[in-house]
């Protein structure tokens, strides 16, 4: 009997040397070990065994699965470790390839340069003001002294919304926003966005303008000049000429244009300023007494200049751009060049 038990071990001792996966490893412990396996089997027949052979035929039979079991678990253990580190190295990761990377973010070239000129002017000591988009007749134009049916309404391609509401065509009506709650002296920036029924390479429907305001007694036109110089040689260089030429706005008088020599070709005169050598950058005056009047600060006592300019423009000049259009299509090919 145990001569046949011997022989069952050495037989699984040899099926358990040539087992190299779990597949065939499992089906060697269920022929020995399993519910109906020939070790099973051997110890079910036990009971039949005469009382006296029964301790000795039991304790050979447990050794051998015992010994069977923990060579079997052993071989286990070895053939998922491998298994594993097979899994691991197709897994593995090339740390040495380049990574996709994360481009950063940067703001549209019309924020740098709204963000400049503001700088500017909080420099001179002017505060910022903002209104709303959504305008009436009455801020856009009247309170401008621009009455219904006045030819100077045609100096802007309205949007109406209805027969009173429209989208603003400038940002002045800030100004008589800001002059009905505060009384002079007062120095403010009014930046924003505004409307135009006008689209080609310089026109956009929707661009940017930055208006200013300074009103205090004994304003004189000498400030308008100092205060506009200033700000343009912080902008184009302190070596540009600046020069003043009569203009029309129904909301200052007298008003003026103000230009810059022009930053391609030096005032020499090319296709940028049309060969004059020059290039207009601002509308300007000393604000009209009829817009005091309608925001009841005496005119007699108070004087002040206000201005205004758009943002694409000046963005235009000093980054060399000749299509307005360029600043709205969201090509990040061109803004990443900012
Ligand atoms: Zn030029």
């Amino acid at each position: 009997m145990v001569e046949r038990i011997k022989a069952i071990e050495q037989e699984a001792l040899g099926a358990l040397g040539s087992v190299n996966d779990l597949t065939s490893l499992d089906q060697v412990r269920v022929r020995y070990l399993g519910k109906k396996g020939l070790l099973t089997e051997l110890t079910r027949f036990l009971g039949s065994l005469p009382e006296q052979e029964r301790p000795r035929f039991g304790a050979v039979l447990n050794e051998v699965k015992t010994k069977l079991e923990g060579i079997i678990k052993d071989k286990k253990a070895a053939l998922e470790n491998t298994a594993l580190g097979q899994k691991l190295k197709g897994d593995a990761l090339d740390i040495t390839l380049p990574g996709a990377g994360v481009k950063r973010g940067k703001l549209h070239p019309i924020t740098q340069v709204m963000d400049e000129l503001i700088d500017i002017f909080q420099r001179l000591g002017f505060s910022i003001a903002e209104g709303p988009e959504i305008e009436s007749d009455y801020y856009n134009f009247e309170a401008l002294n621009i009455p219904p049916h006045h030819p100077s309404r045609d100096m802007w391609s309205t949007l109406w919304i209805d027969a009173d509401k429209l989208l603003r065509t400038h940002t002045s009506p800030v100004q008589i926003r800001v002059m009905e709650k505060q009384k002079p002296p007062l120095a403010v920036i009014m930046p924003g966005r505004v409307y135009r029924r006008d689209a080609d390479i310089t026109h956009s429907p929707v661009f940017h303008q930055l208006e200013g305001l300074l009103v205090d007694q004994n304003v004189t036109f000498g400030d308008l000049k100092g205060t506009l110089t200033a700000f343009l040689h912080s902008v184009f260089g302190k070596d540009k000429k600046v020069r003043f030429r009569p203009s029309y706005f129904p909301f200052t008088e007298p008003s003026a244009e103000v230009d810059v020599e022009c930053v391609m070709c030096e005032g020499r005169g090319c296709r940028t300023c049309s060969n004059t050598g020059w290039l207009e950058i601002l509308g300007s005056g000393m604000v009209d007494p009829n817009v005091f009047k309608y925001v009841k600060c005496d005119p007699e006592k108070y004087t002040g200049f206000a201005f205004g300019m758009g943002v694409e423009r000046i963005a235009m000049l000093k980054f060399g751009i000749d299509d307005i259009r360029l600043f709205y299509e969201n090509d990040m090919r061109f803004l990443r060049q900012f």
